[in-house]
């Protein structure tokens, strides 16, 4: 399962290599972890009849959860702050319990083994920027360390505030709403979506401005870890990048000029599973392979 702050991901690979595949969005007057399990339970049973038959469960998501596996942040549910998750699950699924991690590191994991490199760091942009690193194979620093926050890796200690509280992380700067708001800035209105990317194809000044600044950003901080850990390649996905053509192309030549003499930086590609990583993670993590 990938449960995200609006939707919930299922997917079931059965041992005859038939796969069974779900969503919902959460409804939007749960507000409540009594009702988010309501909804989680009927949906799961929605795909799995019998869970005698479960020989695993994985679940990917965004919230922080420490290493008790209490939850303790998640500004898009916050009802679920203080939630022991390890109990939950074992609740949901008391033949198999869960294995969990974050969205972004089950996702890097996800697209290293769906490209078939080992050493990967990658960055999901979307309504937050998530990320993972993995290297020789296994996520770093490993699913029971907490989570790569590649989000909150502050790249301008002047830049514009965080929800997290900081200021200037990579997500204030480069996020969706982060390039949407640079967008408005510069054009004296508020931008959707669509006309941004819009914007964007028809080279319109205030469009360029935006989407050149988020993905110089994230060029930055995507060249700062390489240098710490030498990945074979940066993967950049999530939702906001996937539906704007031309994007990792930006960051990959923002990455190109931050080279320096005797050390080329890593080659950048788009992810391969594009909104799925995540949920191709979990089935990761419920087979034990993460
Ligand atoms: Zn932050």
């Amino acid at each position: 399962m990938d449960i995200g702050g609006s939707k919930v991901a299922l997917r079931v690979e059965l041992t005859d290599g038939a796969v069974r595949e779900a969503a919902f969005r959460w409804t939007a007057t749960s507000r409540s972890v009594d009702d988010d399990v309501r909804e989680l339970r009927a949906h799961v049973a929605g795909v799995v009849a019998d869970q005698a038959s479960l020989q695993g469960v994985g679940l990917a998501l965004p919230a922080a959860v420490d290493t008790d596996g209490i939850v303790t942040a998640w500004p898009n549910r916050p009802w679920w702050l203080g939630l022991d998750l390890r109990s939950l699950l074992s609740d949901l699924f008391p033949v198999t319990g869960a294995r969990f991690g974050d969205d972004g590191d089950l996702a890097a994991v996800a697209e290293t083994v769906a490209i078939g490199v080992r050493d990967v760091v990658y960055v999901g942009v979307g309504t937050g920027i998530g990320g993972g690193i993995v290297l020789d194979g296994r996520s770093c620093p490993g699913l029971d360390r907490g989570s790569c926050e590649l989000g909150h890796m502050v790249v301008d200690r002047s830049g514009p505030p965080c929800v997290c509280g900081r200021r200037g992380c990579l997500q204030a700067e480069a996020s969706g709403p982060a390039v949407l708001r640079a967008a408005g800035r510069a054009l004296g209105t508020e931008v959707t979506y669509d006309e941004l990317v819009r914007g964007w194809a028809a080279g319109a000044p205030w469009a360029c401005e935006a989407i050149g600044h988020a993905a110089a950003v994230l060029a930055t901080g995507l060249v700062s870890v390489a240098e710490l850990v030498r990945p074979e390649l940066l993967v950049v996905g999530g939702g906001f990048a996937a539906e704007l053509p031309g994007f990792v192309t930006a960051i990959a030549d923002r990455v190109a000029e931050l080279a320096r003499p005797g050390h080329p930086t890593p080659r950048v590609r788009p992810a391969v599973l594009g909104g799925l990583s995540s949920l191709h993670g979990a089935v990761l993590a419920a087979r034990g392979l993460v």
